[in-house]
């Protein structure tokens, strides 16, 4: 258990004063008795700081020829996190109506929006045409053609990216690795639908190919599957030019930066995974004679993962013999899978922290559950924890900002948490707790109705 509150893990500003913790300068329990548990904290001086290092590195890493650095908006997003990210020069990568609709309630600026998605319908596709957004990064043969024709119903001539599949593995969780071949992203380089893709796209004249993309997986610790991934979509760029005569603009390299969950975990820097790749892109367009194209990136868990914090209650705690002779304690605690699906989708591993007071007391073999009606419902499935803990004592697991809150479900009829900012000793909700009422809200009664042409079959 992290009790040292290491910084790779924990928000920039978390203390343990007196043996109680605190982030933004507001005690965990002040923050508990205020906004009851579970709860998710983001610490906004560092939200802001990540962001602003992203956006930077990109800059430092490729000078004139830096993108945009397009937030992830699925590993968070709300009105409040779309200004910041904003204001911090950002773009934002959203891939469902739902997610652009956040982006169009805060005038976002339309031309550093891309729409992603393997699935687009035709009204997301014709509202992100309708917004004005920069890109649309198609993902099928079919896409193209209908984004074509929306586009052209429109009068407008869209700019596009291909998603390639560049056959990288990056090295991480299946479920989260994304650059192999069996896998429903992208145009396959090797099989050469990248290329047939290519070709599609031209005969368009309401497409404007800007560019190439490929985003690999996510939680990726080094810079080499990046770099794999950058040369071969180089490669695409340079039979591009090869076979048309002009070099396509942009190479938009997506996220998937990993950040650190546990002691062990040691990520790159934004300088040092982007210096790397940066250096081979311009190695790779110096072999090919190409001009460098403008690059971006897509980052989302390394911006809010750490960012954020989930606070959690002791409800019980249990004694469980294990066959080997030995035991395992329980505690369980007032939330879990619905505001942290992670472990049980992916294996995801956490730290946790007791919050409210420091204990000297002796660790023993624990694990961390939720109150769901499922075996699988772990937060953390082996931690060693103070053995005084008591119901009542706060527990707060940090680096949940990414894929939390976004992944949060009603299970069980939960209500999902809400989101406290807290800076400089002040904390509003920017997204408040819901309601049992909320959830009896989308019941209706209605009456039985012909619908259709009518009539029964
Ligand atoms: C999920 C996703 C990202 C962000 O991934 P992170 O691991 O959160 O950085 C970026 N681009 C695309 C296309 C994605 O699907």
């Amino acid at each position: 258990m992290s009790q040292d509150l290491n910084p790779m893990i924990w928000p920039v500003t978390a203390r343990r004063v007196n043996g109680e913790m605190s982030i933004g300068n507001i005690r965990v329990s002040d923050l508990a008795d205020e906004f009851g548990t579970p709860s998710f904290v983001l610490d906004e001086a560092d939200f802001q700081a990540r962001a602003g290092s992203w956006a930077k590195a990109l800059q430092e890493a490729f000078g004139p020829n830096a993108g945009t650095a397009y937030y992830a908006a699925k590993s968070f997003i709300s009105t409040q996190i779309a200004r910041w990210i904003d204001e911090a020069g950002l773009g934002l990568d959203v891939c469902t109506d739902g997610e652009l609709a956040v982006a169009i309630a805060v005038n976002f600026p339309a031309k550093k929006i891309e729409l992603h998605g393997n699935n687009k319908s035709e009204s997301e596709i014709a509202s992100a045409i309708d917004y004005r957004v920069g890109v649309i990064v198609i993902d099928s043969l079919q896409e193209i053609d209908r984004v074509a024709r929306i586009a052209h119903e429109k009068s407008i001539i869209q700019g596009v990216l291909l998603r390639l599949n560049p056959g990288v593995d990056a090295d991480t969780h299946e479920a989260i690795s994304t650059g192999h071949e069996d896998v429903k992203f992208g145009f396959s380089i090797a099989s050469g639908a990248a290329w047939d893709a290519v070709l599609s796209v031209k005969k368009h004249e309401s497409l404007e190919l800007k560019g190439l993309h490929a985003h690999i997986g996510s939680q990726i610790f080094t810079p080499a599957a990046f770099e794999l991934s950058a040369s071969r979509l180089i490669s695409i760029l340079a039979k591009y030019r090869d076979e048309f005569g002009v070099e396509l603009a942009e190479l938009d390299l997506g996220g998937g930066y990993a950040i650190a969950y546990l002691d062990s975990d040691r990520p790159s820097s934004a300088e040092e995974v982007l210096s790397v790749v940066a250096k081979r892109v311009k190695a790779e367009c110096e072999k090919a004679l190409l001009r460098l194209p403008r690059v971006s990136i897509e980052p989302g868990r390394v911006i809010v993962g750490p960012s954020m914090v989930t606070i959690y209650e002791v409800g019980t705690t249990k004694e469980v013999s294990l066959a080997d002779g030995s035991d395992r304690w329980y505690v369980s605690v007032d939330g879990g899978m619905s505001d942290n699906i992670r472990p049980a989708l992916y294996g995801a591993e956490y730290s946790i922290a007791l919050a409210n007071r420091s204990s000297s007391a002796p660790v023993r073999n624990s694990r961390v559950v939720g109150k769901h009606c499922e075996t699988g419902d772990i937060i953390i499935r082996e931690v060693q924890l103070p053995s005084d803990i008591v119901p009542g004592d706060l527990l707060v697991v940090p680096a949940t900002g990414a894929y939390g809150r976004s992944m949060a479900s009603n299970y069980n009829h939960m209500v999902r948490p809400p989101v406290i900012c807290v800076l400089n000793g002040k904390a509003r909700s920017i997204i408040r707790r819901e309601t049992h009422r909320d959830l009896l809200a989308l019941e209706i009664e209605e009456e039985p109705r012909n619908i259709g042409k009518g009539g029964s079959r």
